[in-house]
């Protein structure tokens, strides 16, 4: 097959001035990361030290699944521990042994501090040490913040995996890590191509089961598979291991350049990685080109929601023809989306952070076809006449590597397809 990868722009987006906003934010907070993360690590739970506030919020996000004896809950602090009245450490203890007693199937817990804890300042670190010891070797106790005030929406699955590296055992093996919390499918679709082309020795992080192997160490290479995970990228680091920069794995493009990166660091020829790749570009160029005829030519809008909109706006310009007017984040890591940046070509409004109220200005401005943002902004925009397609679905979906491509781009012509037909009927 002839390489048909478009050419990089002349002037990409990584020295691009970037319009940093700070004011009123209208996204979620870091808990919200429990609803995909409990459903990855299949012997976790993760214990919410919080208010009703915060156990309102996941039964909401989390929607049907708190019917199924869930993996995760919400220890909420009475006023009287708000008040200094009880000792809520010791309380929070007594209340894990009696989880851990009735619940068996437990090999990890995450005590996951909210803003209420953190204001009364909780030390959670201190109770997942004693518990730990407490409970040692059957179950870990870990802790980490998914505080609004700490963390947005996506960041709460950089803290949780940040906290497990400190604890993973050193190893001397030269293997790479894969790291991001991916839907099984797209995972094991990940695991059998870097087999094919030859990198057989992969950890996962994080992995399914607490009983895997995953070690790490300076012979421990690292890619990432979400643009979200500074934090992780920096613990890792610490622990000698060394990151392998690419672009994400969104779309043909970002997938093909994601494995040669890889497959370079690991010494291993292009063509033997040509070889195994070209079948399944192939579908997935092909998938794409399917939404795209929807997409192409469209003005794109992002607000800021899950650090995924950089790579986004890179997959749908490039592969999908849109037109990215702004591109919201709420962090721009450098050192993590650099090569995404390099690849988007210069235009749009780079934004990191927020004030919704301009933002919303300028989107109003702008008109654009298709808006990506948060469900608190979209039924108003809807309102308003204008398309939305909801942010939360990028981290539910399986979106990552070749077979996910034509899913990917189909999550963003839908909600203009949807419009199409509506107006249709109404014209009947
Ligand atoms: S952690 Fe903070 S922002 Fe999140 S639900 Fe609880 S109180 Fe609200």
């Amino acid at each position: 097959m002839t390489d048909q990868s478009p050419t990089p722009p002349a002037i990409g987006c990584s020295n691009a001035p970037v319009l940093k906003e700070r004011g009123q934010h209208e996204v979620f907070c870091g808990l919200t990361g429990i609803i995909w993360l409990h459903r990855k690590m299949q012997d976790a739970f993760f214990l919410v030290v919080g208010s009703r506030t915060c156990a309102h919020l996941l039964q909401s996000a989390a929607g049907v699944m708190i019917f199924a004896e869930p993996r995760f809950g919400t220890a909420i602090l009475e006023e009287g521990d708000l008040a200094g009245l009880a000792d809520a450490q010791d309380e929070l203890e007594r209340e894990v042994d009696r989880l851990l007693a009735r619940r068996s199937d437990i090999r990890q817990l995450f005590l996951v501090g909210s803003c209420p804890s953190e204001v009364i300042k909780l030390d959670l670190s201190r109770a997942a040490e004693r518990l730990s010891a407490r409970h040692a070797p059957k179950v870990r106790v870990l802790n980490y913040s998914g505080s609004g005030i700490e963390t947005t929406f996506t960041e709460g699955e950089d803290a949780c995996l940040a906290a497990m590296v400190p604890a993973l055992p050193a190893t001397d093996d030269r293997q790479l890590m894969m790291v991001g919390a991916l839907p099984d499918v797209a995972e094991d679709q990940a695991l059998d191509l870097l087999a094919r082309i030859g990198i057989n020795n992969v950890a996962v992080l994080p992995a399914r089961h607490a009983d895997a192997q995953v070690g790490v160490g300076p012979n421990t290479s690292f890619a990432l598979t979400q643009p979200f995970l500074g934090g992780t990228h920096s613990a890792l680091e610490r622990r000698g291991a060394r990151h392998v920069p690419a672009p994400f794995p969104f779309g043909e493009e970002g997938t093909t350049a994601w494995l040669r990166a890889v497959a370079r660091d690991f010494g291993i020829d292009q063509s033997r990685v040509d070889a195994v790749i070209d079948a399944p570009r192939a579908r997935a160029r092909k998938a794409v080109a399917k939404a795209a005829e929807t997409l192409s030519g469209k003005k794109l809008f992002f607000f800021p929601d899950s650090q995924m909109e950089i790579p986004l706006a890179r997959f749908l310009t490039r592969e999908c023809g849109m037109q990215a007017v702004e591109v919201g984040t709420p962090y721009i890591h450098k050192a993590l989306v650099t090569p995404d940046m390099e690849l988007l070509a210069q235009g749009p409004i780079i934004a990191e952070g927020q004030d919704v109220e301009k933002q919303l200005d300028r989107c109003r401005a702008a008109r654009p076809d298709l808006t990506v943002c948060g469900l608190g902004l979209a039924n108003p925009l809807e309102a308003e006449g204008m398309t939305t397609k909801w942010a939360i679905e990028l981290v539910f979906t399986p979106v990552h590597f070749y077979e996910q491509a034509g899913d990917l781009a189909g999550l963003f012509s839908r909600p203009l397809h949807r419009r199409d037909r509506l107006k249709l009927e109404a014209a009947e």
